[in-house]
């Protein structure tokens, strides 16, 4: 499953270097499925919706840094573990129950990440 940043993030910057698919944004940012991956043209998110990879979303979150479900893989295909998630100093990232990923998807997730 992707993982998620939590209300006790200190915002310290520690996570974002780490990860391998540029899902994580601070706060207030907009994101797009075409940065730091090879994704273009025209790609369907998880819920469905149709976009250009390189279109601009709406932030998550506007108080601390978050992470983009459809660009989590949990680090697979690069890590053994979630490096957000090894690097924070606080414990804030961790599993979204809502993103509930087999290990076989994710790594197909990371294969369409990085063609
Ligand atoms: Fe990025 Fe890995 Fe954290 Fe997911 S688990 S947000 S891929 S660093």
């Amino acid at each position: 499953m992707a993982l998620k940043i939590t209300d006790e993030c200190i915002v310290c910057s520690a996570c974002i270097s780490e990860c391998p698919n540029n899902a994580i944004y601070e706060a207030g940012t907009e994101w797009a499925m075409a940065d730091g991956t090879s994704l273009h043209g025209q790609i369907t998110l998880h819920d469905g919706t149709a976009t250009d990879a390189g279109s601009l979303h709406s932030p998550l979150s506007n108080d601390y840094y978050y992470i983009v479900p459809d660009k989590c893989t949990e680090c697979q295909g690069f890590h053994e573990e979630p490096q957000c998630a090894t690097v924070c100093p606080v414990d804030c990232c961790v599993p979204d129950e809502m993103y509930q990923e087999t290990v076989a998807a994710l790594l197909e997730k990371k294969e369409k990440l990085h063609v």
